[in-house]
């Protein structure tokens, strides 16, 4: 099966694990590829540490213990680094006339909230009156002011967005950007009427992030190709190093010497390697695996075991690398398109 998906964000890799998953499940042989425009992954998703502030620079928080996030999250080993929200924290507050108005958290507080006008309190709370079901998708703004009025719409559901997305309620697709809205619509016509009717689970409205931040996710989707070092060094030595420059979270596998009867040219180290990476990538063979070498026996050794060889001039001249399938001087520039083309060769 080829599947090609458009962009590295948190939707285009979320549906990159589950193609391989389910790949995986069925075990159907699988040639996936996501491309990315931009230089990293992770799309909107970015964590930044800056003079001792963890800075999001998109979401900073996801709403739904029993979500698909969270259990993605699971799934991908980050449960224990979930961080719930406090209480306190459900209070959000609207800037309107020089003035912070705390949002109401129960439907008497709409009475005392001061960024609604009488006529805007009242055409809101006639909401159940007014609803109609509408099939085809609209921006946030007019779906909400069809529901709870043209004010409600402008100050409430236009802030929320502003604080969601940083867009604009007039322009984002009701669809896209809430589906559990339409949803709701679709089922009982009226927000309120599925407000009072729903019963939402308990993890259904709690706020959450991740310790590291929220680009934790990405990176752990986005880390996602099994990766192995097969070295001659020990394995606590290469740890020792990996984890010394922040590095050891890439790599899924090492062997090191201790771990093979054989060390290189002998193809037992990187065997092993792709052994180790198919109890992640079930149904991962040697020959699908790409090496990278800058030695003779290391080179052998790869080759011994069916895999294709990139070799790099590190240690010694490309006219000594000649067995490898392709030579180059620096890993920059090689990218999925050119490894692929190793398989075509
Ligand atoms: C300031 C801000 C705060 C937010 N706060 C929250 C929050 O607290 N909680 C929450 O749940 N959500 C929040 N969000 C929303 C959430 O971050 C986004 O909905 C989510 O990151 C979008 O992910 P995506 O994969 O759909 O799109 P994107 O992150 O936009 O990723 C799309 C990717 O596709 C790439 N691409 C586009 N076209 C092509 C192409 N033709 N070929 C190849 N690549 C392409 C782009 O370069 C990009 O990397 C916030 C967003 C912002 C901006």
């Amino acid at each position: 099966m080829r599947v090609a998906i458009l962009g590295a964000g948190i939707a285009g890799l979320s549906v990159a694990h589950f193609v391989r998953r389910e790949a995986a499940r069925r075990t159907l042989p699988l040639d996936l590829t996501v491309y990315e425009a931009g230089p990293r992954a992770g799309g909107r998703i970015r964590t930044q540490e800056d003079a001792g502030y963890r800075v999001e620079w998109a979401a900073n928080g996801i709403q739904g213990l029993d979500g698909a996030a969270s259990k993605l999250a699971d799934e991908l080993g980050l449960a224990s680094e979930k961080v719930v929200a406090r209480p306190e924290a459900a209070r959000r507050y609207i800037l309107k006339g020089g003035r912070l108005h705390l949002l109401p958290l129960s439907p008497p507080a709409l009475i005392g909230f001061g960024a609604l006008s009488a006529r805007g309190k009242l055409r809101l709370v006639a909401e159940p009156f007014f609803a109609r079901r509408s099939p085809a998708d609209e921006t946030v703004h007019d779906f909400a002011a069809r529901h709870m009025g043209e004010e409600a719409a402008s100050t409430l559901i236009g802030t929320v967005v502003r604080g969601v997305f940083a867009g604009d309620a007039r322009r984002l697709s009701l669809d896209a950007s809430f589906p559990i809205m339409r949803d709701m619509e679709r089922k009982h016509r009226s927000l309120v009427v599925a407000m009072i009717r729903g019963k939402r689970s308990p993890g259904g409205r709690t706020l959450w992030r991740l310790r590291g931040g929220i680009e934790s996710l990405v990176r752990a989707l986005a880390a996602e190709v099994p990766v192995a070092i097969a070295s001659g060094a020990l394995r606590e030595e290469i740890e020792a190093i990996l984890s010394a420059g922040g590095l050891r979270e890439p790599f899924h596998a090492i062997v090191g010497a201790r771990d093979v009867r054989q060390g290189k040219p002998h193809p037992e180290p990187y065997l092993t390697a792709a052994r180790r990476l198919a109890e992640r990538a079930p149904g991962l063979r040697p020959e699908d695996c790409v090496v990278f070498e800058d030695s003779m026996p290391g080179i052998a050794a790869a080759r011994a075991a069916g895999m294709k060889v990139v070799a790099v001039t590190n240690s010694y001249p490309a006219a000594k690398l000649g067995a490898a399938h392709r030579v180059v001087d620096t890993l920059a520039g090689l990218d999925a398109t050119s490894l692929r083309a190793l398989f075509a060769a």
